[in-house]
């Protein structure tokens, strides 16, 4: 059974008490109110990781993510902050190659390698995200795109390394527009990145990996999302912020 996962990602959002106070909402509500075997990753802003980190402590369901982290172990690198800083704060999970940092950062296949090189090395796992553009979907090449950021940034990894991988599928005309990939073209796409792990890493490991969905996600449409034999939860963006509303999706996730 591959291990069903339900990520937030708050990208720039929440100042410091309503971040806490959303963590502190999260939090208990999941404990009661989740029974099945789905984990919950909350990837909030670093300025939240350090409460977080408290107010998770001892849950068994919830765990702390970060969004980003730079590629050097440590040095003179004004502003940034390293994959081991993370780790000493109680982080495990690191969110590396999403779009919006692909696009407004400039990070391209070698800065993504080297990332997440970085946190694995710093006994970190990995969720790495790929997807197509509307126009190369438009184009049918979004395959293509998939498989190649899929190749250059995952199969340099040996075995053992990318059983700590869980791919995040996120088209990126889907983040942030209000319009979800159908449960069909997740699928499809879920699929055939399964089957690109299996060529490379063998069927054992594809089977293993958890690939999760985002884009959209809502508590309407998450259930049938994951519902889809291949989509294994989802990494969620907007409707993370709402408590009741991250709830419901987690629990279409169990
Ligand atoms: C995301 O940024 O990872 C995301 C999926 O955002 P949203 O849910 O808002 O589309």
């Amino acid at each position: 059974m591959r291990q069903k996962i339900v990520a937030a990602n708050w990208k720039m959002n929440m100042y410091y008490m309503s971040g806490i106070k959303l963590i502190s909402e999260i939090v208990p509500l999941i404990a009661d109110e989740v029974k099945g075997d789905v984990k919950v990753i909350i990837a909030p802003p670093f300025i939240h990781l350090h409460s977080a980190a408290q107010l998770m402590y001892g849950s068994k369901k919830v765990f702390l993510g970060a969004q980003n982290c730079f590629f050097e172990e440590k040095g003179a690198y004004t502003g940034e902050i390293s994959a081991a800083m993370l780790a000493s704060l109680g982080v495990q999970y690191v969110i590396v190659g999403h779009s919006e940092r692909r696009n407004f950062f400039n990070e391209d296949d070698v800065i993504i390698s080297k990332k997440i090189f970085r946190v694995l090395e710093d006994n970190m796992q990995v969720i790495y995200c790929c997807g197509e553009t509307s126009v190369q979907r438009e184009a049918g090449k979004h395959k293509d795109v998939v498989a190649k950021q899929i190749e250059t940034a995952l199969f340099w990894l040996s075995k053992e390394r990318m059983q700590k991988i869980i791919i995040a599928y996120e088209p990126v005309w889907a983040i942030g527009t209000g319009v979800n990939a159908t449960p069909e073209q997740a699928q499809e796409m879920h699929a055939f990145i399964r089957s690109l792990i299996e060529k490379k890493f063998g069927a054992g490991l594809a089977q293993e990996t958890s690939i999760i969905y985002g884009g959209s996600v809502t508590p309407v449409n998450a259930k049938s999302l994951f519902s889809c034999p291949d989509v294994d939860g989802g990494l969620v963006g907007g409707a993370s912020l709402i408590s009741s509303d991250f709830i419901s999706i987690v629990k279409a996730g169990e």
